[in-house]
């Protein structure tokens, strides 16, 4: 295949498993293959390149926010698909840095597009945020399942650009949210689940607030803990997605958040590690239920993992 073709079709690959993604978020009608006139030509320009200047967007999602009042929230989304992520860090950070500022760029003269310009009813604010999918395609190298975020650390490129969040899907975390969300769905039916929106001090506004729905926030993308509002009937559980291993002093921490929650949304809950075996973990459940005063609420919290094996749900 000459590389071009490869390229291209690399690239088509990263779009399908990037829009699977976007579905299991919610984020089912983003527009694909949007292109964005250059309006600062000077600052953006491309050496050697003779075309007219615009920029290429591979998804926008629009949506009215549920984590702050009167708020069109527009998620720019970019995707990178290759074949195994760069050796040294410095690699990665200098590919990254490519990346931001290509969408960063597309993030500034955004607001002048047309679909910028598309009102949402009931908002009057508007935020613009990046998305980049960073994903290595590659799956013979035993490493892909890996993280570039941890490479990155404390990122700054306000000399070059102004922007306000970017983030990064690589592939350790788009196999939680797909490991997560494929879990739910099959557990509680595609139907019954959807995502838990928390207080954030930002969406006080009672009369338009709402508690849950289909759509995953933008801000839930980086977050190592996700909540979900499972219904079925008249049976409602809080669902708390983790991201990272079992451990008693973490697990404390995410049944106080439970609590805090259902204080609002009244639920059964299920607190869901990655790693969460029954026999392994017991005795260390136990001893962090003990130390909440609220027992009846506590002793009815159920934890278990997300990623089953034959070992799992026997006890
Ligand atoms: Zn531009």
């Amino acid at each position: 295949m000459a590389g071009g073709e490869k390229a291209k079709s690399s690239g088509e690959y990263g779009e399908q498993i990037v829009k699977n993604i976007l579905e299991l978020m919610g984020w089912n009608n983003a527009n694909s293959g949007v292109t964005v006139p250059c309006v600062h030509k000077e600052k953006h320009k491309k050496e050697n390149s003779k075309e007219p200047q615009k920029h290429g967007i591979d998804y926008v999602y629009t949506y009215k926010s549920q984590l702050r009042d009167a708020t069109k929230q527009d998620v720019l989304v970019s995707v990178k698909c290759r074949d195994g992520y760069p050796a040294t860090d410095s690699g990665v950070k200098s590919k990254f840095k490519e990346f931001v500022l290509d969408l960063a760029y597309a993030m500034e003269c955004y607001p002048a597009c047309e679909l910028a310009k598309k009102k949402i009813p009931n908002t009057d604010k508007k935020v613009i945020s990046g998305l980049i999918f960073w994903i290595d395609r590659g799956s013979e190298d035993g490493r892909e399942n890996e993280s570039v975020i941890d490479k990155i650390g404390n990122f700054y490129m306000n000399q070059e650009c102004v922007y306000e969040t970017i983030a990064l899907v690589d592939n350790k975390r788009a196999q939680f949210l797909y490991q997560l969300l494929s879990y739910t769905r099959s557990k509680y039916g595609k139907e019954n689940v959807e995502f838990f929106y928390i207080d954030t001090g930002l969406n006080n506004s009672s009369i338009q607030r709402v508690y849950r729905g289909k759509e995953m926030p933008y801000e839930y993308v980086n977050s190592n803990v996700i909540p979900l509002a499972i219904s079925n009937g008249d049976e409602k559980r809080l669902f708390i997605g983790v991201a990272e291993s079992f451990c008693k002093e973490y697990l404390e921490r995410l049944i106080g958040l439970a609590q805090e929650l259902t204080s609002t949304w009244t639920a059964k809950v299920t607190i869901a590690f990655p790693d969460y075996n029954s026999f392994e973990h017991r005795e260390a459940v136990l001893m962090a239920k003990s130390s909440f005063e609220n027992a009846d609420f506590v002793n009815s919290i159920e934890v278990i993992t997300y990623k089953p094996d034959f070992r799992d749900e026997v006890i």
